[in-house]
């Protein structure tokens, strides 16, 4: 059985392979957040195009500004003011926060080490070269690339982007990703149960990670535990970029999903990780698409969804995989597992005095959708440990939708 890192490599590297070009769509920057870049831009000037004050203060030659000494105020310069002359010998100039220091002056002097008496400045302590100013191009050169195909819009990206003037953004479409849930007891979730039946959450939860994950939702109902109703909605699904499944991967009679997939052509990578929960976890390729059977616990859903699918959403929208978001943290009690397989327990990590600590909530299994509406992470509990003290580092898998 293979790992989870194992597994999930498995999947960058069969969807990595057969992964073609992105369709690209022109964005406005005000839309593009969360998506992958498909051009490369480039900077229509130098930045900061001229030489940048970073403080409000008086603008100097720096080996005229010394605690002795004291310099005429000639003048002000405001952030946008257009500025010709250059600064005559044995005066100041007062300068603002984003204004353009003129030739002549090599340092700004921050007001709140001076003092003022009419048009006369007194300075605290010597000016150094250079101080409190961006030079002019330090930042990036003109014609400069500095956003690349591939890369992920977030808002510091678009702000680079919005500086530059690049309104719109060429970038890849969000790949489109099949949800079919599956299982007779199934029904939509603005249907009243029978006694025995059970909303089809897994849909929603799936749709909202797809988003997460950069991809769009094609959510295609609830399939019948019979090889015919799934045959038929596999079908359907095949004509998406990705097909992802819950319910119907264990060993149970009515559990058809791999039956349904192989009739239909598929090739399978795993169909098993030594993860709890998520075990039985299934990826292969089918007619050219990749095809994601999860398990139908719901936290097993959405567990094996941010460990296999996920990656595969990012190689097909024209971005690399992203790398799992796992940090340290100090657990707070210790635990006991069955080894043998990685556990990833609903667990909450609280942040005390800069500390991490981390604990598992009690929960009943993975069907228990409210322990993880609990909460912020998992924690991995690695096969090989049976009991964890308190105090211990562990590794915490990060819920990124609420942390
Ligand atoms: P399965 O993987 O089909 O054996 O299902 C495992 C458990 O998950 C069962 O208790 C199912 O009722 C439940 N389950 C399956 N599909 C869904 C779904 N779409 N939404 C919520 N729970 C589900
Ligand atoms: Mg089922």
């Amino acid at each position: 059985m293979l790992t989870y890192e194992q597994a999930r490599n498995k999947v960058i590297e069969e969807v990595g392979k057969r992964r073609g070009p992105s369709a690209t769509t022109a964005v406005s920057v005000w839309d593009a957040l969360g998506l992958v870049l498909a051009q490369q831009v480039k900077t229509d000037r130098e930045y900061p195009p001229f030489d940048r004050s970073t403080r409000d203060g008086y603008a100097v030659r720096s080996k005229e500004a010394a605690p002795a000494a004291q310099l005429k105020c000639v003048g002000e310069i405001k952030a946008g003011d257009t500025v010709r002359e250059s600064l005559a010998a044995g005066t100041c100039l007062q300068i603002m926060t984003g204004a353009a220091v003129p030739s002549g002056a090599d340092a700004v002097v921050m007001i709140e080490q001076t003092s003022r008496e009419g048009d006369l400045v007194r300075f605290e302590r010597t000016a150094q070269p250079g101080q409190n100013i961006v030079p002019r191009g330090s930042e990036a050169f003109a014609a400069q690339t500095i956003l690349t195909p591939g890369m992920r819009l977030g808002y510091a990206e678009l702000a680079l982007a919005a500086q530059v003037g690049a309104v719109q953004l060429e970038c890849a479409r969000r790949p489109r990703v099949a949800i079919l849930s599956t299982g007779d007891e199934v029904v939509l979730i603005d249907e009243t149960p029978g006694p025995f039946q059970i909303r089809n959450s897994n849909s929603v939860s799936l749709a909202a990670q797809v988003r997460i994950a950069g991809g769009e939702p094609v959510v295609l109902g609830n399939a019948a535990d019979r090889i015919e109703d799934l045959g038929e909605k596999v079908e359907r699904g095949l004509k998406e970029d990705v097909l992802v499944l819950s319910g119907g991967v264990s060993m149970g009679k009515y559990d058809l999903v791999e039956s349904a997939l192989k009739a239909m052509g598929a090739e399978f990578f795993f169909d098993a990780v030594a993860i709890r929960p998520g075990k039985p976890a299934v990826f292969g390729m089918c007619q050219g698409k990749p095809v994601f059977g999860l398990p139908g616990n719901p936290v097993s859903t959405m567990v094996t969804f941010e460990l296999f699918v996920a990656p595969a959403i990012d190689l097909l929208g024209g971005a690399q995989a992203r790398a799992l978001p796992l940090v340290e943290a100090r657990l707070a009690e210790a635990l006991k597992e069955k080894s043998g397989l990685t556990h990833f327990l609903p667990a909450r990590m609280e942040w005390r005095g800069g500390v991490a600590e981390v604990k598992a909530l009690k929960w009943q299994g993975s069907g228990d959708i409210a322990a993880l509406a609990k909460a912020n992470c998992f924690l991995v509990v690695p096969a090989d440990r049976e009991k964890i003290e308190a105090g211990e580092s562990v590794s915490v898998l990060l819920r990124k939708d609420v942390v």
